[in-house]
């Protein structure tokens, strides 16, 4: 009998609310733990991972980070009918997960980055994207896309001298990007080596040289 009095107490307690108290009377003094968002001002700990962000002049246009997003937020297109030919990202916040592996993964390291900025509410989700765009490097013999313009630079200059090894790339040190002009008629192979090509067609070409 006792047992159910005293159980019965506890549980009217809670039912009251009372323990509580305490907490009702700590707002009441020094006001609610939560914020008035979006009106009232708001706690930046400088800790977020918010929207990431493109920098632009670091950014090489390599595509590792539309490669490794695991929330296909990153989408990357190829674009060789304009003038020039254009590489173009496009990053939808209403997709991303804000798991920062784009810019874990950037070869340049800050080519992505994420900012503090969490505030990304918007009436059209549509809206809620960031993009950037490299000029892209075509195959001289087929037109194909042999990669981004700054990537090829940046590959070229990690190499330093062993980029000589290849000869797009060798023209890409030299200042290039430029092929070595061909005259009319030239015939595959030997003449066609110092172009800058893409894998496949140095590849054709090398085999048809040493053939
Ligand atoms: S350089 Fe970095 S940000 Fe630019 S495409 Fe490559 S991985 Fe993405
Ligand atoms: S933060 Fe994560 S989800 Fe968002 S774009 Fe980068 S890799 Fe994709």
């Amino acid at each position: 009998m006792a047992n159910s009095l005293k159980t019965f107490a506890i549980r009217a307690l809670w039912a009251l609310k009372i323990p509580y108290l305490p907490e009702v009377f700590r707002a009441v003094v020094k006001g609610p733990y939560t914020v008035d968002f979006p009106f009232g001002e708001t706690v930046d700990t400088g800790a977020y991972r918010g929207a990431a962000v493109w920098d632009e002049d670091v950014c090489i246009g390599c595509g590792a980070c539309a490669e490794v997003c695991p929330a296909d937020a990153i989408a990357m297109e190829d674009d060789i009918e304009s003038s020039p030919p254009m590489r173009r990202f496009k990053l939808r916040y209403d997709k991303c997960i804000f798991c920062g592996h784009c810019h874990y993964n950037c070869p340049p390291e800050d080519g992505i980055y994420q900012t503090t900025n969490w505030d990304l509410a918007t009436y059209d989700r549509a809206e809620s994207y960031t993009t950037v765009e490299k000029e892209l490097l075509l195959c001289d013999r087929c037109g194909g896309v042999v990669g981004a313009k700054d990537h090829i630079k940046w590959v070229a200059k990690r190499l330093g001298p062993k980029a000589y090894a290849n000869p797009g790339l060798a023209l890409t040190v030299e200042g290039g990007l430029v092929s070595a002009p061909q005259p009319a008629g030239t015939a595959e192979g030997r003449a066609n080596i110092m172009r800058v090509l893409c894998p496949h067609c140095r590849r054709v070409v090398v085999f048809e040289e040493i053939t």
